[in-house]
């Protein structure tokens, strides 16, 4: 593209530090950790985990999983009710 004819008006950006979470190695055994937890403390009934820190960071993987935790909690309910 020929850019002659174009007049830069502002420049911006902001910088989003720590915005996308970046797994570190061993990410699975955390959240295995963490989900063991969970379970012992007699909160998997009433607690659930999800987002970008989990189990992948794109908008499809949260939505993802929302929807089969959701899936898990209403299970949770209609086998205790
Ligand atoms: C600049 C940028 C561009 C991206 N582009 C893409 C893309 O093109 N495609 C893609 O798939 N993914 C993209 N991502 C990644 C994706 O958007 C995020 O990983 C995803 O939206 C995270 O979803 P989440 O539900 O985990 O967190 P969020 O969407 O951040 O939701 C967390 C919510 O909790 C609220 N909250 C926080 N603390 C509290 C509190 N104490 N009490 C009550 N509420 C609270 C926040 O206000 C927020 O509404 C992008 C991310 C960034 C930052």
């Amino acid at each position: 593209m020929h850019a002659d004819n174009v007049t830069v008006v502002a420049v911006d950006y902001v910088d989003v530090q720590n915005c996308i979470p970046q797994y570190r190695v061993g990410h699975e055994s955390t959240l295995r950790q963490i989900a063991e937890y969970v379970e012992l403390s007699q909160l998997s009934d009433k607690l659930t985990l999800t987002g970008a820190s989990y189990r992948g960071v794109s908008v499809n993987d949260c939505i993802y999983q929302a929807h089969l935790d959701v899936q898990r909690l209403a299970q949770t309910l209609d086998t205790n009710n």
